[in-house]
């Protein structure tokens, strides 16, 4: 569907091509020098130098497995939306909060009006980049979650909030793209938290975090109430939505099946929540069933989201399994078109 931008941008991808969502767990030595740092007994300097090894691990751990479009696996990253808050002008940070059951980080507050500092995640994807010759994705966090996972106590509404911090994502993403980065992902999570935001500002949001850049965009979107927002999410002007599939028992096929879905899709086949390595013939499975309701040139494979929370082997097991279904798949399908 969107090969035809693809292409424009030099990218000559598989059918099926393969990717992750971003997030991959961190090495031992990593989590340890984190907790060092925090406590003031290790220089940003020689954390940076850990952070760099465990990347340039991960990149090689990618194309080893033979995934086409690789990400740097944000080790230099705790939580997704603190991350960018720490940033960029207008936020500070809270104590620590308790979210997602018994997990604890620290929220951001808009404190002031939010300003773009200069590029946040440019360098590591230019890093990245720089160890492959396979496309890497920019990544970015979108500003609906930025909002929505921050206390506001700035701007008058959670509108002017949210398109203040699309102007300035729009920046990053700008950077990313005049950098190199041609295929670029906007982390939505909580784009669905509240459904009847999504016409009233969030897709107007998205515009303007994408307005006049020439890159792939692909948003990513988990947790969802999809229902509640399917169809009207394909106006988010975005080539590529990146859901969360399998942990639903792939519920959404048929939401999809109701409403054509127009865009393409990278349809999460393994359950980054749960610890069980799928085996090649479940993957398979899953591919197929996305089949059913999308052309074959549609359809990107990847997890549900990111692996952050799983051990390396599980990972490896769950990336290895996925890779060799698609390659399967795909020769099935190439057989068939012949
Ligand atoms: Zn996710």
């Amino acid at each position: 569907m969107m090969r035809v931008k693809l292409k424009h941008l030099g990218l000559e991808l598989p059918l099926l091509p393969t990717t992750t969502v971003g997030s991959f767990p961190k090495p031992q030595y990593l989590l340890d020098a984190r907790r060092k740092f925090d406590s003031g007994q290790l220089r940003t300097g020689e954390l940076r130098q850990l952070e760099e090894k465990a990347t340039r691990e991960w990149v090689s751990a990618q194309e080893e497995i033979g995934l086409d479009v690789l990400v740097d696996g944000e080790m230099y990253r705790g939580d997704m939306a603190t991350y960018f808050a720490n940033n960029l002008d207008g936020f500070r940070i809270s104590g620590l909060v308790r979210s997602y059951g018994n997990r604890y980080y620290r929220k951001p507050i808009v404190a002031g009006e939010v300003k773009w500092r200069g590029p946040i995640t440019v360098d590591w994807w230019r890093f990245a980049q720089g160890l492959t010759n396979k496309p890497v994705k920019g990544m970015v966090t979108g500003p609906y979650t930025m909002m929505d996972w921050s206390f506001n106590e700035y701007y008058p509404s959670r509108r002017d909030a949210c398109i203040a911090l699309a102007k300035v994502l729009h920046e990053e993403v700008r950077a990313l793209a005049k950098a190199g980065a041609k295929i670029i992902q906007v982390d939505e999570p909580a784009i669905s938290a509240r459904p009847e935001e999504l016409p009233e500002f969030a897709i107007e949001a998205m515009q303007v975090v994408t307005k006049g850049v020439d890159a792939y965009f692909i948003n990513h979107i988990c947790y969802g109430a999809f229902e509640f927002i399917y169809p009207r999410m394909l106006e988010l002007p975005v080539d590529n939505f990146d859901l969360e599939m399998s942990n639903s028992e792939l519920d959404l096929v048929e939401l999809f099946r109701e409403h054509p879905f127009t865009r393409d899709l990278s349809f999460g086949v393994v359950d980054v929540h749960s610890h069980i390595v799928e085996d090649t013939a479940t993957v398979k499975q899953r591919i197929r069933r996305a089949l059913e309701i999308l052309k074959p040139d549609q359809i990107w494979i990847d997890p549900d989201c990111g692996l952050k929370t799983r051990t390396q082997e599980e990972t490896i097991g769950k990336l290895r399994a996925m890779v060799d279904a698609t390659k399967k798949v795909r020769k099935s399908l190439t057989v068939k078109n012949s």
